[in-house]
């Protein structure tokens, strides 16, 4: 397995949002918010590719949203979804697989890029399989009304209704493909998905909107997007006991620098980030 970063440019959130119920005096001296309190985040997906399979996890925010949903995440950066896969040699039509973690904007808007010439909207992947699972791919068409905004069905019904959606089963640990297994999360979303990917003596965690950045290895730092806290909670903890064992290492889907982290235990016995850095600067670690 060869694992590679994908930057596909960043968003802004309310900071407060991002952080819950961690005073703002707290989580600013970490990461500075703007006059509005937005906060810079990143949206980094994973390029998994085996020989054989070339397997995208997850795929940003996309570009065919109109100037009022601009206006309020603020895209920016000089990084795409494609650009960067072109940095890496890989064109379009060599991804075989894309793994959605949830169907929130942020994450798979990317997977319906829009041709700015015609204005036609089409699949990203051409000769891709994009996965999600029946019972995610459920709540997220009949959204409750505090995600609803997050839920945009112009990102992935037309993938459903055109055969190109498959479902993995929801199965705690389910091998999706050979050096990929996957860990089921209720706390964010329904039926989120962790890919644990084996990359030679490493596992990789892409913990998408569990630990989205460093800063939320520390318990506390839970999302006020989540839809059960406490389940969050309880699915962090299981999550960074895998990511202490030797050779893990946890993928951050939205730290605004670091894409990933050595983490273990301090005197406390607190699980903390013990280096922190890029995906090749980790790997080589
Ligand atoms: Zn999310």
């Amino acid at each position: 397995m060869i694992a590679n970063s994908i930057l596909t440019g960043y968003f802004r959130l309310d900071g407060g949002a991002m952080f819950g119920v961690v005073p703002r005096r707290m989580w600013s001296k970490l990461c500075p918010p703007d006059a509005n309190n937005m906060i810079s985040l990143a949206m980094r997906a994973l390029l998994v590719r085996d020989g054989r399979r070339t397997v995208l996890i997850d795929t940003g925010i996309g570009n065919k949203q109109d100037e009022r949903f601009r206006a309020h995440f603020e895209p920016h950066g000089e990084e795409t979804l494609f650009g960067s896969l072109q940095a890496l040699g890989v064109s379009r039509e060599e991804v075989t697989d894309v793994l959605l973690t949830h169907l929130h904007f942020d994450h798979c808007g990317g997977a319906i890029w829009k041709n700015e010439l015609t204005g036609i909207t089409e699949p990203s992947f051409p000769n891709a399989i994009y996965w999600t699972n029946e019972r995610h791919f459920q709540w997220a068409m009949y959204p409750n009304e505090r995600e609803r905004a997050s839920f945009l069905r112009e990102n992935f019904e037309p993938l459903y209704t055109g055969g190109r959606m498959a479902f993995i089963p929801v199965k705690q640990g389910v091998e999706f493909i050979p050096g990929i297994t996957v860990r089921f999360t209720y706390g964010h979303t329904e039926a989120m998905m962790i890919p644990y990917i084996k990359n030679g003596d490493h596992t990789i965690i892409y913990s998408a909107d569990t630990i989205p950045t460093r800063w939320h290895i520390n318990l506390p730092y839970v999302m006020a997007y989540d839809v059960r806290p406490l389940m969050s909670l309880r699915e962090k903890k299981r999550l960074l006991q895998d990511a202490v064992k030797p050779g893990h290492l946890l993928f951050f889907e939205h730290d605004p620098e670091a894409a990933c982290a050595r983490v273990g235990t301090d005197e406390k016995g607190r699980v903390t980030a013990l280096a922190t850095g890029s995906l090749t600067d980790m790997l080589n670690d």
